[in-house]
């Protein structure tokens, strides 16, 4: 299975998200955001985060019972920003196309585009690891990314960022997380080609490259008990992260005071590291 939401909902220690606790201090006033993956985990973090910035924010997701995507569309209308709900599977390369222009549409414009979505699934051995089940991770995680990047890019202005997540797997890559890991690691590579490729429109591109972090993608996969009791316990703060403790960092990438930052790869890893 993809994922097992009901087990990481009832052991979610921050059903909150602990989203409150971020303040914005207008960083982002009047900018247009897209985010993939906006109705859950860190992508939620981010869209509230943004919208408390001032920026209206798009969020594209996969429809899911255990998700509201309500939710965080009435948290950024709470901010007095515009919101733009697009449910919808990005594995389909012309919704990648239309997501975009529903975005352009719906907000007016667009310059910053996350591209955050993702999916993963725990394959004990490389005999599980069917090509359906490594065409679908491919797709989502890699295919996507330059079909809504493709998409999105000729609508965005100089001062635009564009920014992904990718994973702490494209470095410490896991013997379970085969097709995850080399998606991971593909994230980082396009999104350093593209960042070269696209300053000369002035539009910078950078990665998050999140370690452990509480969301209902992880821990995931029907995973043991066991694994799942100790997911993050090897950080430096013996947890794992919660979604809205990424979200300043893709703030600054977004923001214009990060205008010497192109290409880089940002890990919040709770100190577990990237290198
Ligand atoms: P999550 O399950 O809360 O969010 C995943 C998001 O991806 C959801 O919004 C879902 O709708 C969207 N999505 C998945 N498949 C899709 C599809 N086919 N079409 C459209 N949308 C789709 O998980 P999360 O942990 O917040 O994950 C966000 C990103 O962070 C992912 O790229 C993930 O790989 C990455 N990441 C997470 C962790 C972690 O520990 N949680 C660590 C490293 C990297």
């Amino acid at each position: 299975p993809q994922q097992a939401p009901g087990l990481a909902r009832k052991m979610d220690p921050t059903p909150d998200h602990g989203e409150e606790s971020y303040r914005g201090s207008g960083k982002l006033t009047g900018r247009k955001a897209l985010v993939t993956g906006g109705d859950s985990g860190i992508g939620r973090a981010a869209a509230i985060a943004f919208a408390r910035e001032g920026a209206d924010v798009a969020i594209a997701y996969l429809p899911d019972e255990d998700v509201d995507a309500r939710e965080v569309m009435s948290l950024i209308g709470a901010e007095g920003r515009k919101a733009v709900a697009l449910p919808g599977d990005i594995t389909d390369e012309s919704w990648c196309k239309e997501l975009v222009d529903r975005t352009v549409s719906g907000l007016g414009g667009l310059d910053i585009l996350v591209i955050n979505a993702g999916r993963q699934q725990y394959r004990e051995k490389i005999e599980e690891l069917s090509t359906e089940d490594f065409d679908k991770t491919m797709k989502t995680n890699l295919y996507a990314l330059h079909w809504i990047a493709q998409a999105a890019v000729p609508h965005m202005p100089a001062g635009s960022a564009v920014i992904t997540t990718a994973s702490i797997q494209a470095y410490q890559p896991s013997p379970i997380l085969l097709d995850y890991a080399t998606t991971k690691a593909g994230i980082v590579a396009y999104t350093k080609a593209l960042a070269k490729q696209l300053i000369e429109r002035g539009i910078r591109a950078n990665v998050v490259a999140p370690g452990p972090v509480w969301t209902v993608l992880q821990p995931s996969g029907g995973q043991p008990d066991e694994k799942v009791k100790n997911f993050g316990k090897d950080s430096d703060f013996g947890r794992p992260g919660q979604p809205v403790e990424l979200a300043p960092v893709f703030v600054l990438l977004a923001s214009s005071e990060a205008s010497f930052i192109n290409g880089e790869v940002y890990g919040v890893t709770g100190g577990k590291g990237i290198a």
